[in-house]
């Protein structure tokens, strides 16, 4: 199994759990709980393994990364990451303004999403992003308007909902007739005719994304086909695109996951994409998930064991609030204690103090503990802080980087009267 990269790992000799050379029961008593942790050496090997793969055997670079950053766009996650090279996916102005903030190249940013505001459409094509990912005809048109109004031009490509199963959780499945995501798959053709005749659109490339946590290939080559099948359509009808993005979605190991690992996954795509005579096409990867998912954890503290005749309870002092997955797809974590303990083990569910049934973290837990211990929730490096929220006026959890022996706090924990700061009550 390969649950979690070594740099996040149990040790036997410690009896202890480590981030790189860092004890987590220490961090948690350097910085306190809820913590998210994560670790800077496992991001950059994933990347790495990405980046090496988009290097073909024959020495040439056939592809390109493009972090989508809403998996974790702590500011830190993405200097490491546009250190080594990469280039991001937005999908909203606030992502633009932290790939700006942190000195992204323009030209490395693609922006993506459903909903684009007239407003972020103008400062995107203001900042010179490489391109926008055009998700419906509606949208086509007001970025000609806006692009006009500025006397810029705007570097378009279609996303195509290429109506594939990715076999995921129906929220985190995007490829289907019935998502609202894309352009719909017979509709494409008759949408690049069009952008090709707009005044102030340059087509530059064509893209799909499919899903997230996606754990078999076959529905990626579906997808790629399909658009690969639209490249020569439109080829012929001298509509010329200059690259291919895939958008992301490779799932990765949270227990019993068995997903293609990095370098088999690159390697697929970019085999069949060469295999197909479309060796000279610029290929976009755009991976989240994989890239930071089991790079981070989550620390808690055990607050009470509440045990009963049916159930016991593991009460931590993290909440939905500091981790959403488990409530929003029901989805599992691996929860282990920092720390191994002689206690006998019980079966539990782990649970935060949010008053919501949905507010749980695991169910059915065998664990050996007692109150105070430090559990960590492991996967968490993907979805997890990014998506928190301050339910229950919780302010939201620190975030350190291990960089070797060394955790450097990269996001301080929110007080609690910064929550309410932006309030008034009516009273003058
Ligand atoms: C969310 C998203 C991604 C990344 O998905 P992961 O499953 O985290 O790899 C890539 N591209 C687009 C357009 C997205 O919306």
């Amino acid at each position: 199994m390969n649950v979690i990269p070594a740099l996040i790992g149990f040790s036997e000799k410690n009896g202890q759990w480590f981030a790189e050379g860092v004890s987590l029961a220490q961090l948690a008593k350097d910085f306190g709980t809820p913590l998210y942790v994560y670790s800077k050496e496992a991001i950059c090997s994933a990347y790495r393994a990405y980046d090496a793969a988009c290097i073909r055997p024959n020495g040439t670079r056939r592809a390109r990364i493009h972090y989508a950053m809403k998996a974790n766009s702590n500011l830190a996650v993405l200097d490491e990451l546009k250190q080594l090279g990469a280039g991001f996916d937005l999908v909203s102005g606030g992502e633009l303004a932290r790939a700006l903030h942190i000195g992204a190249d323009p030209k490395s940013l693609v922006f993506a999403g459903v909903g684009k505001s007239s407003l972020e459409i103008e400062d995107a094509l203001r900042t010179g992003v490489k391109c926008i990912n055009v998700e419906s005809i509606p949208e086509l048109h007001r970025i000609n308007t806006i692009a006009k109004k500025l006397g810029l031009r705007a570097p378009i490509s279609l996303r195509v909902n290429p109506d594939v199963d990715a076999n995921t959780h129906p929220y985190i499945s995007t490829g289907l007739k019935d998502n609202k995501f894309g352009i719909a798959y017979h509709e494409v053709l008759k949408t690049y005719r069009e952008a090709a005749l707009l005044s102030h659109i340059d087509v530059v490339g064509i893209d799909c994304h499919i899903g997230s946590q996606i754990t078999n290939a076959s529905p990626y080559l579906d997808a790629l086909d399909k658009v690969l099948d639209l490249i020569t359509q439109l080829q012929r009808e001298g509509i010329l695109i200059h690259h291919l993005d895939l958008g992301g979605g490779l799932g990765i190991d949270y227990g019993s996951d068995a997903p293609p690992n990095i370098t088999e996954f690159t390697n697929l795509l970019l085999n069949r994409v060469e295999e197909r005579g479309y060796g000279n096409l610029e290929v976009l990867l755009e991976p989240g998930r994989s890239l930071v998912g089991n790079a981070g954890v989550l620390l808690t503290e055990v607050e009470y064991l509440k045990t009963g005749s049916d159930k016991n309870f593991c009460i931590v002092n993290a909440a939905m609030n500091d981790l959403m997955r488990p409530a929003l797809y029901e989805a599992y974590h691996a929860i282990v204690p920092t720390q191994t303990s002689n206690v006998s083990p019980r079966l539990y569910d782990v649970v935060g103090p949010v008053c919501e049934s949905g507010d749980w973290l695991g169910k059915d837990r065998m664990l050996a503990i007692s109150e105070g211990d430090v559990l960590a929730i492991l996967s968490a490096g993907a979805y997890g802080f990014v998506m928190a929220s301050n339910y229950n006026t919780r302010g939201r959890a620190a975030e350190v980087m291990i960089d070797g022996n060394q955790a450097f706090l990269v996001r301080e924990r929110e007080t609690v009267s910064s929550l309410y700061e932006k309030e008034r009550t009516l009273n003058k």
